[in-house]
Formats: C-alpha cells, structure tokens, sequence
C-alpha cells in the first residue's frame, strides 16, 4: 500500500553527516544461515569488539525481532516475506542513522535475500553465508528447537519441516564447523575492513 497524500520531510541532517561524525561508514550486514548455525553468536561478537573500537552498530536478530515488531508474524511463506520487509525498513532507517546494521536472519529463500539484495545493491551491502550442516546444527541445537521441530511440536521449521536455499553467490562464507567463534568473528571483522565499512579502525589488532 501507498501512501498518495502524505509528503516525506527532508530531514536537514543527511546519513552522510552522520557518517562523517562517526567517523565511519554505515550500512547493513546480512547473516544468513541455518538455526544454531552461529549467526547471532557471530553478529553479536562482532557488534562487542566494534563498540571497543567506536563503531556504531546494531544487532538485528531474528529472535529478538520476532517478539516485537513481528510478533504478530508466524513461520508461513506469506510471514516471512512480510517479517524481512519490515527488517529492511527498520535497516533502511537505521542506516541513515548511521548505524553499521549487523543483521542475524534464517533468510531461507533466494528469492528474499535477492529482493534485499536489489534494494540495498550498492549501498554498502554485505552478504555472510554462515555455513553449517544441518546435522551439525541439530547436533548443536542450543535452544532445542530441532528437537522439537522433529516431533513436529514446531512446524515449518528451516532445515527440517521447511527449505533453506543456499546462497547463490554471497560476498562471504563462514564455515562454522571448521572454524571457531574467535576465527569467525576475526574473519568478518577483517572483511569489513577490507570493504571499507571500518576503514578509521586504528588499533584493529588491539580487541
Ligand atoms: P543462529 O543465530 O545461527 O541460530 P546461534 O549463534 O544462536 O545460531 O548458535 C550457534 C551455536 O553454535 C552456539 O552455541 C555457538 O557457540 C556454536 N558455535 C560453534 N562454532 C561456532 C562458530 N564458529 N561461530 C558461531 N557459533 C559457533
């Protein structure tokens, strides 16, 4: 839906304002990847060691998301396309506040993530394929929900009851079985370096 009669208000403090006093950039980082496969334990160490060094940022996370805003939401296609939309919106504002987005979500479809892809394509935009085998996510099952899942006391639930696509060309892959969360998170951070998003980062071996 549209919204014909109402006129935006061009705010007079621009992200790029906002971006120069910071002193870095913004943008968003999309994990995406099977439950339990380490998206939040990755996005939330990152967030932790960037704070150290004065970067913005936010933690997006599926979870967290789902008891707020989408609470209203449930696992259904139709639901899960309405939950990421409203992510980006929530992305799109945060980034003009000057905020590094370090977003943590199944994102299962190809479909979805190329549609967040198109809207944030050039525009620091970073995808993590954080890669783990289903067995091994079971296996890990920290919140037990696989379990629950398999007794099918949770429906349509990703890698059992429901698809997840893998990505088809993501800017990162993380493979969480054969590296630790310490390698992981050091890994993301020396990308977003590489990519610029952090580039002020002096003391980048001190964290
Ligand atoms: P997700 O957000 O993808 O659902 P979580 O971060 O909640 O996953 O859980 C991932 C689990 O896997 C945690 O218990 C974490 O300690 C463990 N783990 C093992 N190796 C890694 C790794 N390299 N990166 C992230 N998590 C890992």
């Amino acid at each position: 839906m549209t919204n014909t009669f109402v006129t935006r208000f061009n705010g007079y403090v621009k992200r790029s304002d906002r971006n120069q006093l910071n002193n870095h950039e913004s943008g968003l980082v999309w994990f995406t990847g099977l439950s339990a496969s380490g998206k939040s334990t990755i996005a939330h160490n990152v967030e932790k060691e960037l704070f150290k060094q004065s970067i913005r940022t936010y933690v997006l996370d599926g979870d967290n998301v789902r008891h707020g805003i989408n609470s209203d939401l449930s696992f259904s296609r139709e639901d899960r396309r309405e939950n990421l939309r409203r992510i980006v919106e929530l992305s799109k504002l945060l980034i003009d506040a000057g905020i590094l987005v370090l977003a943590a979500f199944i994102s299962p479809y190809q479909e979805d993530r190329e549609y967040i892809k198109n809207i944030f394509e050039n525009n620091n935009f970073i995808e993590i394929y954080v890669k783990c085998s289903a067995e091994e996510c079971e296996r890990r099952d920290p919140k037990g929900q696989y379990r629950k899942a398999k007794a099918g006391i949770i429906k349509d639930y990703t890698g059992i009851s429901a698809p997840y696509e893998e990505p088809r060309n993501p800017d990162l892959i993380i493979d969480t079985e054969n590296f630790s969360v310490e390698d992981s998170v050091k890994i993301v951070k020396e990308f977003l370096y590489e990519k610029k998003l952090i580039s002020n980062v002096s003391k980048w071996t001190n964290s």
